[in-house]
């Protein structure tokens, strides 16, 4: 993980010395997707077929197809030394989610069944993610259905330092800038930026 000088990551004044968080292995963020998505990016889809042994691009296009979306998105993105960010309206990727309950298929038994080569997202839950860490109100509503960020709240959990959060926090922003400027380069087309994608993935 690396440091990135070029942005200064907000915390609310709450977490501003470090996060208590012990995640309770409850699955719950696991499922329910239509209050959210599981956001994939490419080292995410890289690490992924590395761990699933997917080697041909025929397998890697069948992968997608099967447990990834398309998801119709928005995105704010704040460009560097702006003193105004902008919100932007483009696609990106998503896992697709199965049953009545709407799981994550790699969901077992509450467990999850690839969890070294989880995406960014799930690895990085809470103090990788700028929108909790930076906003009380938003860490408090995610809590409703997180007991980990209950007990978090009061100060209960693994701590995690300033400089650990900050180093996460930083790693998402980098993930998010790579992928603004790839999609803008490609003019905000995700079958130019991915394209193992089939057109038929749109919803
Ligand atoms: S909802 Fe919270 S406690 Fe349950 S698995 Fe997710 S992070 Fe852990
Ligand atoms: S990849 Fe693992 S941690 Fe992430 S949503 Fe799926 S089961 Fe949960």
């Amino acid at each position: 993980m690396t440091d990135s000088s070029s942005h200064k990551i907000q915390l609310a004044k709450k977490f501003e010395n470090g996060v208590y968080f012990t995640c309770e292995m409850c699955g719950s963020c696991c499922r329910g997707f239509k209050e959210g998505e599981v956001y994939l990016y490419e080292d995410d889809i890289k690490r992924l077929a590395d761990h699933l042994k997917i080697k041909t691009t025929s397998e890697l296009k069948q992968f997608v197809r099967e447990y990834l979306k398309i998801v119709n998105d928005s995105f704010f993105w704040k460009e560097p030394g702006a003193e105004r960010g902008k919100t932007y309206r483009f696609k990106s990727l998503g896992f697709r989610f199965t049953g009545e309950d709407e799981h994550c298929h790699f969901l077992k038994d509450n467990k999850c069944t690839i969890h070294e080569a989880r995406p960014f997202q799930c690895r990085a839950f809470p103090i990788g993610w700028n929108m909790l860490i930076n906003n009380v109100k938003n860490f408090t509503n995610y809590s409703k259905k997180c007991l980990a960020l209950q007990n978090s709240l009061e100060n209960k959990g693994k701590f995690y330092s300033r400089e650990e959060i900050i180093l996460w926090a930083n790693e998402e922003y980098k993930m998010e800038k790579e992928y603004f400027f790839k999609m803008r380069r490609n003019d905000f087309n995700i079958f130019k930026v991915y394209p193992f994608l089939s057109k038929d993935m749109v919803s």
